[in-house]
């Protein structure tokens, strides 16, 4: 089958791979229809690796899919020829002890798309898990299906965030991840959230989304965030850049007590500052993408609350994806999610 290729760092290819998957009487085969690319994509296409995962050999990328089930497993009664479903990338030992506690996400075993070695969803077909594999509500399009993976960590962030109703959430970058936090945590009852970042683009669609923008060249998060809650500070705050100064400084806007969730991950090691977290008692929660949180991320995008169409923002065919990857690599700063289609 046709697939997207990356031979080494920086080469992409549209090669035939010779990738021969058999449907196992608990899997699904689906047609690829939409593939989201992802910063980690990205950066195994410019880096060749992220931390510890290296690629070593040619490597299919991708791993926002969403598509069509073509053909169905003896056991599998959730789905059918025909059904349109987006797939959960990581796949657990389902023996394990994580998997058991809850917490498959983490399981030492887990096998993620597109995570050296494991091949990514930039292809015609994948054979996959019915039980990580979820049917898309008629009102929910492809490319919305690929984006309920980025949706998802978002998702998960506020879930560990434990969001009260009326709660002000501040979210500390506005990408794919910042964005679709600052959407899980209104749709999970935030009253407010305030949302920074340096590219005006992506704050003015942020606003568009019902987020307060603070582009922090102009102005200053805390003097936002202090007029916003009477100088109390945020309940939550979501740090979703990775970068270095905003992890240093993410308990500043932080109300007595309150919650911060770390998800962006610096690419180097980075300081955090202890003693302004005990000031507070700040409770601190870290996230590693998410788990069984995809049915209810799409409950919410077929009733409405969320709405990551906006998002999409560049779209391009198979047969243009390796510019589809040099363009997302280079990106203009309007630009949020480029997706790639399959058919
Ligand atoms: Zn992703």
């Amino acid at each position: 089958m046709k697939a997207l290729l990356l031979k080494e760092t920086k080469h992409l290819e549209i090669a035939d791979v010779d990738i021969k998957e058999s449907v196992g009487p608990n899997d699904v085969r689906i047609k690829i229809h939409t593939v989201g690319i992802c910063g980690s994509d990205v950066h195994y296409y410019l880096h060749g690796r992220i931390g510890p995962f290296i690629v070593k050999e040619p490597m299919v990328l991708g791993h926002e899919a969403s598509g069509t089930v073509i053909e169905v497993g003896t056991n599998v009664k959730n789905l059918k020829v025909g059904d349109r479903v987006c797939m959960e990338p990581g796949i657990p030992d389902l023996n394990s002890r994580a998997t058991l506690l809850g917490m498959y996400n983490l399981d030492p075993a887990v096998r993620f798309w597109a995570t050296p070695p494991i091949h990514g969803c930039l292809r015609e077909t994948v054979v996959h898990p019915a039980m990580f594999t979820f049917k898309l509500p008629d009102n929910v399009s492809f490319g919305e299906g690929a984006l309920v993976e980025p949706l998802a960590v978002g998702m998960q962030a506020a879930k560990k965030a434990m969001i009260q109703a009326g709660d002000v959430a501040v979210v500390t970058g506005c990408g794919t991840i910042g964005m679709v936090t600052g959407m899980a945590a209104l749709a999970s009852g935030c009253s407010k959230v305030i949302i920074t970042d340096t590219l005006q683009p992506k704050l003015d669609l942020a606003a568009k989304m019902g987020m307060t923008a603070v582009n922090i060249i102009k102005q200053d998060l805390k003097t936002v965030v202090d007029k916003a809650t009477d100088g109390w500070g945020a309940d939550v705050v979501f740090e979703a850049s990775g970068n270095e100064n905003a992890v240093l400084h993410a308990f500043e806007p932080l109300r007595p007590g309150g919650c911060v969730v770390f998800i962006g991950m610096p690419v180097e090691p980075v300081p955090v500052d202890i003693v302004s977290a005990q000031a507070k008692e700040a409770r601190i929660e870290t996230i590693f993408r998410y788990a069984h949180v995809y049915p209810r991320a799409i409950n919410l995008m077929e009733s409405g609350k969320i709405n990551v169409k906006p998002m999409i923002t560049d779209t391009y065919k198979f047969a243009d994806s390796i510019k589809a990857f040099e363009y997302a690599a280079n990106p203009k700063p309007t630009s949020v999610k480029v997706a790639i289609e399959m058919q």
